[in-house]
């Protein structure tokens, strides 16, 4: 398998074995991935900061869950249930359209216990008159 550095700048992974529209009928289980879907190549290691959910500030508003490039925000029952850190690769897009104050995902530190962080969370900000 070939390291994401190895692959040409501007390449296509196709995540599928099979058609992919027939794939996207199936349950994940049952789908055929290719060996560079980010379902069957983990690309955890790469994170150097995570995102930490925090179940007080969320609106269930999903944004996070649309713009996540991994597929990584967990739901259940209609809620946001945090992060699927298998495969996150800590790029932060889903703090970044967050739009609670204070938002609802912060990043912080991999090495960082999660409720060591949800312990550090900033107040609300107030507006600027
Ligand atoms: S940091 Fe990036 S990959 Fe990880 S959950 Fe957020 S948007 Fe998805
Ligand atoms: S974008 Fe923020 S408020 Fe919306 S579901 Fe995700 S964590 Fe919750």
């Amino acid at each position: 398998m070939k390291g994401w550095n190895e692959f040409e700048i501007g390449s296509v992974l196709f995540p599928f074995n099979e058609d992919g529209v027939q794939a996207q009928g199936k349950m994940r289980e049952e789908r055929s991935y290719t060996e560079n879907s980010s379902r069957s190549a983990s690309v955890a290691h790469w994170r150097v900061q995570k995102p930490v959910h925090n179940h007080d500030h969320c609106i269930n508003c999903f944004f996070c869950w649309v713009y996540c490039p991994d597929s990584s925000i967990l739901a259940k029952d209609d809620q946001m249930s945090g992060v699927d850190y298998v495969h996150c690769k800590g790029c932060g897009v889903c703090v970044s359209v967050c739009p609670t104050n204070p938002k609802s995902l912060l990043m912080f530190d991999e090495n960082e216990v999660n409720e060591e962080a949800l312990k550090q969370w900033p107040q609300k900000e107030e507006k600027q008159k």
